[in-house]
């Protein structure tokens, strides 16, 4: 979020970077208020009647489109949900037309999804919606990452001083990237580790550490697994996926009694990790994914209605 002061929300949420802690933890409190509605039966609240939000995805998407979906329509929005494929995009129209033409709606908000690093930076420049990132290219994933820890939160009491490892394929990952800003802002130690190819030079300046095997891993109480971004590599960045798996895969038998097991989803089943592993109780996957309804929730009513940028305005 463009963040004017601390434990400010801005109009925009673009990147995990700019939430100091106070400011991520006024989100997850919101979440957790909205975890609550998901347990009703009638599963809505009146908060944003009668506004317009705006899906619009250029990337493939299971999790996020729908749990954003879902979150608008909890919050009683009208949503309006565009994805490339069968839309004018196919035809070629520009990222600027297709946010100027679904800006005549008027919506309060855009969610938006795209292979392009910076995209929703770009939108936020040419539409009075306040915008979200979903996901622009390898860049960043900031609801992923406050659903991260959101799960983590609820099942720790508190990151303060938690050893989170995040294994795989760092370089390609927008979730690894906003993934250790959130989980450093809440006081959280982390590691990454994957094959030198894979890991970005220099990311140390983030605040974590690095190390290229799972010989430490007993050390860790998170394990947080990565997928192979095959749609992002150009060239082949380890020997073979079979020899990666050997070194790298994440299974019952490597994790240690007590550690968490987390993956953003999609998952390549018996690539980063083991079918065996993603099934056990220690994996809190399920709990990721029902986590990403409330705290979009919770992001949509920061940003439209519980923004301290709006009572300025009021
Ligand atoms: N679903 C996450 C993302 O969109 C992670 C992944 O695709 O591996 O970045």
């Amino acid at each position: 979020m463009s963040v004017s002061g601390r434990n400010r929300i801005g109009r925009h949420l673009l990147s995990i970077g700019d939430l100091d802690r106070a400011a991520i933890e006024r989100i997850l409190d919101r979440a957790e208020s909205f975890a609550e509605v998901a347990g009703r039966e009638i599963k809505k609240v009146p908060a944003l009647r009668g506004r317009t939000v705006v899906n619009l995805f250029y990337e493939s998407s299971t999790r996020t489109s729908s749990s954003f979906e879902l979150a608008a329509k909890r919050l009683s929005a009208d949503v309006v949900s565009v994805r490339s494929v069968g839309s004018s995009v196919d035809k070629g129209e520009s990222l600027k037309d297709t946010v100027q033409t679904l800006s005549a709606y008027d919506p309060a908000a855009i969610v938006i999804r795209s292979p392009r690093v910076g995209a929703a930076q770009l939108v936020a420049g040419w539409t009075a919606a306040s915008v979200i990132n979903a996901g622009d290219g390898k860049h960043e994933h900031p609801t992923q990452a406050l659903l991260d820890a959101f799960t983590l939160r609820r099942r720790l009491g508190a990151l303060d001083g938690a050893r989170i490892w995040i294994v795989g394929d760092v370089l390609h990952s927008r979730v690894a990237r906003s993934n250790i800003l959130a989980f450093r802002q809440m006081g959280a130690r982390v590691t990454l580790c994957g094959p030198p190819t894979l890991i970005p030079r220099g990311i140390e300046a983030l605040g974590c550490e690095t190390t290229a095997t799972l010989a430490r891993l007993p050390e860790a109480d998170v394990v947080y697994v990565l997928r192979m971004q095959h749609e992002r590599m150009r060239d082949s960045f380890v020997p073979t996926l079979r020899e990666y798996a050997s070194r790298y895969q994440i299974t019952s038998a490597r994790l240690k009694p007590g550690q968490l097991l987390m993956h953003p989803g999609p998952v390549n089943r018996g690539v980063e990790i083991s079918g065996e592993a993603i099934d056990s109780p220690q994996a809190l996957i399920g709990a990721q994914v029902k986590a990403g309804v409330a705290v979009r929730m919770a992001v949509l009513y920061e940003l439209l209605v519980g923004a301290p940028h709006l009572a300025a305005v009021a």
